[in-house]
């Protein structure tokens, strides 16, 4: 699960921008989102690469449990 840092909730938060990678057509290796926070205005990015498997975030959002590989 996703959460804004500031307000230490995912309630606000919205997809944005959502990419997902393709290898061989039809494995989804990796995983790219933006996410906007509606209440304070702060953004982030939620990046998973299946290859390392592997959750990077960066910005104003945390990862706070296991979040499912193929959501
Ligand atoms: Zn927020």
């Amino acid at each position: 699960m996703i959460e804004c840092t500031n307000c230490e909730t995912a309630q606000f938060l919205q997809i944005t921008q959502s990419r997902v990678y393709f290898e061989d057509g039809e494995m989804i290796n990796e995983i790219s989102e933006t996410y906007e926070c509606t209440l304070c205005g702060g953004t982030g990015t939620y990046t998973y690469a299946e290859s390392c498997d592997r959750a990077n975030v960066t910005g104003d959002v945390e990862v706070t449990e296991e979040r499912p590989r193929f959501a």
